[in-house]
């Protein structure tokens, strides 16, 4: 669901990103992280995406990104989860405006449990190619072309066996495997763009009261700030995922105080705050390991 409006703490009022981007401009308005979810009752943070960008870097305008749990009394979140649960396809990141490129594989985030179309027949190959995807296209007659698509998990695959593959962002258009993976490995963030990136390095899983969170081995520096950065992911956000690798008893074993190669899928760049270097973690299907051979 696209937030249209979001609190902004610096002038204290409810705005759109394109006034947000003039307030920005004047000075207003200081930084992209200084934003809320306009919801009733809620605070979860928000992040005005790009707007640090200079105009002529830009691919895409400022728009606004929730990067934190909602309030248990929010009713934006209440409209977004109804939203959800309604239409199965609402997870599907693209839209009529991603234009269809045969050369492409697009990201493949819908939950397990809503993934196969209905009555289409088509299965998730090995490799994480829906079947039908890999029919000659133009036999679907005047329906729309369906486009390959890769899960997180397959992706890492691919980019591990050193596949040489292109995969199209929404609004954005094609990257590089090899640009869309970052590795955790200290760099300064501070000019990375807000577009979808896989995070990766060797990472840690702690259990805590109501979830896990997860800390990377290396730093990255943002502004005045260096850090670990670290990611969380609510134990209700799992509940009724179908991950398999994010059940449960599964988490209990991953939180083993072993290292694991972690890789994280964020629409936005990382986040500071407080003096703490956050990447948000949407949920299971953004979210993936591997094991490390010792
Ligand atoms: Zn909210």
């Amino acid at each position: 669901m696209k937030l249209e409006k979001a609190f902004a703490e610096d002038i204290e009022l409810c705005i759109t990103a394109q006034e947000a981007d003039r307030h920005f401009e004047k000075g207003s308005i200081k930084s992209k992280f200084n934003f809320q979810c306009p919801g009733d009752k809620c605070d979860a943070p928000v992040t005005c995406a790009n707007l640090d960008r200079p105009k002529n870097k830009r691919k895409r305008d400022p728009y606004y990104k929730v990067v934190g749990e909602h309030g248990p009394r929010c009713d934006l979140a209440r409209d977004i989860k109804y939203q959800k649960n309604g239409s199965r396809t609402s997870s599907d990141i693209y839209s009529d405006s991603d234009e269809y490129l045969d050369d492409a594989f697009r990201l493949n985030l819908q939950p397990p449990s809503t993934r196969r179309p209905e009555g289409s027949g088509a299965a998730i190959g090995k490799d994480g190619v829906k079947g039908r995807a890999r029919q000659k296209s133009g036999t679907e007659s005047g329906r729309r072309k369906t486009q390959p698509t890769k899960t997180l998990s397959s992706l890492i695959d691919s980019y591990l066996n050193k596949e040489s593959i292109i995969v199209q962002l929404p609004q954005t258009g094609v990257i590089d495997i090899n640009d869309l993976f970052y590795e955790v490995n200290g760099q300064d963030v501070g000019e990375l763009e807000d577009d979808f990136r896989v995070y990766w390095g060797k990472a840690w899983f702690n259990k805590k009261e109501n979830g896990y969170s997860i800390v990377f081995e290396q730093n990255l520096t943002l502004g005045e700030t260096t850090r670990r950065p670290t990611t969380y992911m609510p134990i209700d956000a799992l509940g009724s995922s179908g991950f398999g690798r994010f059940n449960l008893s599964a988490l209990e074993k991953i939180a083993d105080n072993k290292p694991k190669m972690v890789f994280l899928l964020s629409e936005t760049g990382p986040r500071v705050k407080n003096g703490y270097i956050n990447i948000w973690c949407e949920g299971p299907e953004y979210l993936d390991y591997r094991l490390i051979d010792k």
